[in-house]
C-alpha cells in the first residue's frame, strides 16, 4: 500500500508526502471525496509511510513494517470499517481484512444499516492510553466515519483534542455533512476528486487486464468512481451496449412493430439496474454525437469502436435533435423511478425517437445506422 499505487489524487498525495517528510503530523485527517476514488487506500498508504522503517515520504512497501501493514497485522495500525452490528463477528471482520489484503481491486460493500462497531472503538480508545508499540505513531484509519453513533464521536473527541498525542486518526467519508461539526473542525481536511474516464480506463487495462473497449465502456459508466467500475466489471458491458444501441436502431426505424418489440425487450428485464444501464449506454451514444458535433477528438468518444457510424450520424443530425432525444431518455429514467410500467415508458420514448413519428421536428432525416446489427468485436 503505497502512494505511487494510487490512481490520480496528485494534490492529496503531494500534501501527505510533505507531511511525512516534515514529520509534522496532525492529530486527525479527514479524507473527503466521492465514493470509490482511493481515500481508504491512500489512508492505508499514509499509515504505512508513518511506520515504515525507511522514514521517508513514502512507504517502501518491502520492510517488515510495511508488509505487516499490508496484511493488517501491524500493532500500531488499526483499520476500522462499518459492519452489520449483529451479523458480523470478529472472525468475519478478519476474513474481510484478508480479502482486502489479497485483492488489490477489493471493493467494500455493506448494508445500509452497517456502522462502525461501538465495541471496537471502545477497545481502541482504551489502547490509546499506551504508547505505540513500534512506530513513530499509532494510526487509526476509519473508513466511512460518518457511520457512527453520536456517543462514539464524543468519546473520540477527547483523543482528537489531546495535544502531542501519539495517535493519528485518518477518517474517510463521502458524506462529510453527516459528521458532527465538532469532529470536522478538529480534522485537517484533504480533498479527493472524482477520477477521469481516462484514469479509470487505464487502470482497468493496465492493472485489471481488461480489453481497451470494455475498459472504456466501464469507465464511462463509472461516474468518476473506480470502485463503481470495478463493481461492474463482472457484467458483459459490450453486449449490454450492443443491446442498447440495437434498440435505438429499432426506435429510429419508426416501424411500430419494431418499436414495440424493442420496448417489450427492454421492459422484460426484471432488473431495474439493467434497464438503467441500457439508458446509460443510450445517453453515452448521444454524448458521443454531441462531442463529435463540437469537434471533440476521437479519444473523447466512448463508442469509438463504432467511429464510422458515429460520424455518419453526427454529420446529419442537429444538436437540437440530440438534445430532444436525450430528454426522451430522461423521461424514461423518471418514469422507471416513479414506477410507471417500464414497457409503456420505453415505448413512449422510442415511438417519438425517430422522424417518422415526430413530424413536428422538421429537420432532414439523418443517416442513422442499424446500430448493433452486427456483434461488436471487443
Ligand atoms: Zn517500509
Amino acid at each position: 500500500m503505497r502512494f505511487s499505487e494510487i490512481v490520480g489524487q496528485e494534490r492529496a498525495i503531494t500534501t501527505l508526502r510533505e507531511t511525512l517528510r516534515s514529520n509534522r503530523i496532525p492529530n486527525a485527517y479527514l479524507f473527503e471525496g466521492p465514493w470509490g476514488v482511493g481515500k481508504t487506500r491512500t489512508a492505508l498508504a499514509l499509515a504505512a509511510g508513518l511506520v515504515c522503517r525507511t522514514e521517508s515520504d513514502e512507504a517502501c512497501g518491502v520492510c517488515d513494517a510495511c508488509v505487516r501493514v499490508g496484511r493488517f497485522q501491524h500493532p500500531d495500525v488499526r483499520f476500522l470499517f462499518p459492519v452489520m452490528t449483529d451479523a458480523d463477528d470478529p472472525e468475519s471482520i478478519g476474513e474481510t481484512l484478508t480479502e482486502v489484503a489479497n485483492d488489490p481491486h477489493y471493493v467494500f460493500t455493506y448494508e445500509k444499516a452497517s456502522s462502525i462497531r461501538i465495541a471496537i472503538t471502545r477497545d481502541i480508545l482504551k489502547e490509546l492510553a499506551f504508547r505505540p508499540y513500534e512506530g513513530r505513531r499509532r494510526v487509526i484509519v476509519m473508513r466511512d466515519a460518518d457511520r457512527m453513533r453520536e456517543d462514539q464521536y464524543s468519546a473520540m473527541l477527547k483523543s482528537l483534542e489531546e495535544p502531542g498525542a501519539s495517535t493519528l486518526w485518518v477518517l474517510t467519508t463521502a458524506r462529510p455533512n453527516r459528521l458532527p461539526p465538532t469532529i470536522r473542525s478538529r480534522c485537517l481536511k484533504v480533498r479527493f476528486r472524482a477520477l477521469t474516464e481516462a484514469e479509470i480506463s487505464s487502470y482497468l487495462v493496465d492493472r485489471v487486464g481488461l480489453g481497451a473497449a470494455s475498459a472504456r465502456l466501464l469507465a464511462a459508466l463509472a461516474s468518476g468512481s473506480l470502485a463503481r467500475a470495478l463493481t461492474l466489471r463482472g457484467e458483459n458491458v459490450a453486449a449490454l451496449r450492443d443491446d442498447a444501441l440495437r434498440a435505438l436502431g429499432a426506435a429510429n426505424s419508426g416501424e411500430p412493430s419494431r418499436i414495440l418489440a424493442a420496448a417489450s425487450e427492454a421492459a422484460s428485464w426484471t432488473n431495474r439496474e439493467r434497464m438503467r444501464r441500457t439508458l446509460e449506454f443510450q445517453f453515452l451514444l448521444l454524448r458521443d454525437l454531441l462531442r463529435l458535433k463540437h469537434g471533440a477528438p476521437e479519444e473523447a468518444l466512448v463508442n469509438r469502436d463504432r467511429l464510422a457510424d458515429l460520424r455518419k450520424v453526427a454529420g446529419t443530425i442537429e444538436v437540437r435533435e440530440i438534445r430532444r432525444r436525450a430528454a426522451l431518455l430522461d423521461e424514461v429514467v423518471r418514469a422507471i423511478d416513479s414506477n410507471v410500467t417500464p414497457e409503456t415508458a420505453f415505448f413512449s420514448a422510442y415511438a417519438r425517437w425517430g422522424k417518422a413519428l415526430a413530424p413536428s421536428t422538421s429537420e432532414r432525416a439523418e443517416a442513422w445506422p442499424a446500430w448493433g446489427d452486427a456483434r461488436l468485436d471487443v
